[in-house]
């Protein structure tokens, strides 16, 4: 099941305690869904669980029969949920303050009562025409809506709750999406979908671990290759020494320093100042080899 289903699985799960907000809540379902006018008044989803709250929801808050169940069969299958009987489908409509008339569909801010209902209508409005993209690709949640000034209702809706969200239009659909990590852990959490949220954050530490790493690794073997490089002038310039002078040839503070490294190839600088007696630092140890260095090459001249 994909991240989205598994959300949407976790807010379907939950059903608001006080009436008001499960008034909103079916209110946001039929809204937002398929259709919601008095020629038709229906809901298509992937998910049963979905079209069974669906169904519950509406007949009792609007005391009609349950909703007519179909299955389609599509790309994926469908579970389409419709009321058939226009005398039904208007009284819907009126009980959310409708009338069959209407030329442009708007959220009624009459159907939110207390404060809790606005967080229920945007769940049922999630649950019908929401999705949230898999952590691993991407961070983006978003509603997709027919209707344009339902669309901006919606939009401003979220902001009201403090959620940073944007429009834009996609294939005759206007979108009302949030992006980051943060704001959608904050706006799963907020919709009841807390294992979503949980796992989401979860992803992310995974996702950063792992960048951490390779940014480690890149740079531990960057710095390998350097010592590498350096040891390896470091061999050639007191083998040039060995054999053109001898080891002698050189102030006696180096010739330990040229014996140990020549010993001790695969050393680092510390490692190599912790051999000397008395030890010598780190940068001591730079120092003399570099002096080894220019010793060598004063040799070609
Ligand atoms: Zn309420």
């Amino acid at each position: 099941m994909s991240f989205s289903s598994e959300a949407k699985k976790e807010i379907a799960a939950e059903m608001p305690d006080k009436l008001c907000c499960r008034t909103a809540q079916a209110y946001g379902m039929l809204q937002c869904g398929h259709a919601f006018s008095t020629a038709e008044i229906s809901l298509q989803t992937e998910s049963e669980e979905i079209a069974d709250t669906y169904d519950r929801l509406i007949s009792r808050i609007c005391s009609i029969p349950r909703p007519v169940r179909d299955t389609l069969r599509r790309r994926t299958t469908l579970h389409q949920s419709r009321i058939l009987d226009p005398a039904h489908r208007m009284a819907a409509l009126e009980h959310f303050g409708h009338s069959a008339g209407e030329v442009s569909l708007r959220l009624n801010r009459a159907n939110l009562d207390c404060d809790a209902c606005a967080r229920a209508y945007l769940r049922g409005a999630f649950l019908v025409c929401g999705a949230v993209t898999d952590p691993e690709r991407d961070y983006h949640l978003e509603f997709a809506l027919p209707h344009y000034n339902l669309s901006r209702d919606l939009l401003t809706l979220l902001r009201e709750v403090d959620f940073p969200a944007k429009s834009t239009t996609r294939g005759g659909n206007y979108i009302v999406y949030i992006k980051g990590s943060e704001a959608i852990e904050d706006c799963l959490t907020y919709l009841g979908a807390t294992r979503a949220a949980l796992e989401m954050m979860g992803v992310k530490m995974v996702k950063s671990i792992r960048n951490d790493t390779n940014r480690r690794i890149n740079c531990e073997s960057a710095n390998i290759d350097k010592t590498v490089m350096a040891a390896g002038n470091q061999l050639d310039a007191v083998r040039k020494i060995q054999e053109t002078c001898g080891i002698g040839a050189l102030p006696e503070e180096l010739q330990t320093v040229a014996k140990l490294r020549w010993e001790n190839p695969e050393l680092s600088l510390r490692d190599l100042g912790e051999l000397m007696e008395p030890p010598l630092s780190r940068s001591g140890v730079n120092h003399r080899l570099q002096r080894i260095l220019k010793f060598a090459e004063n040799l070609e001249n």
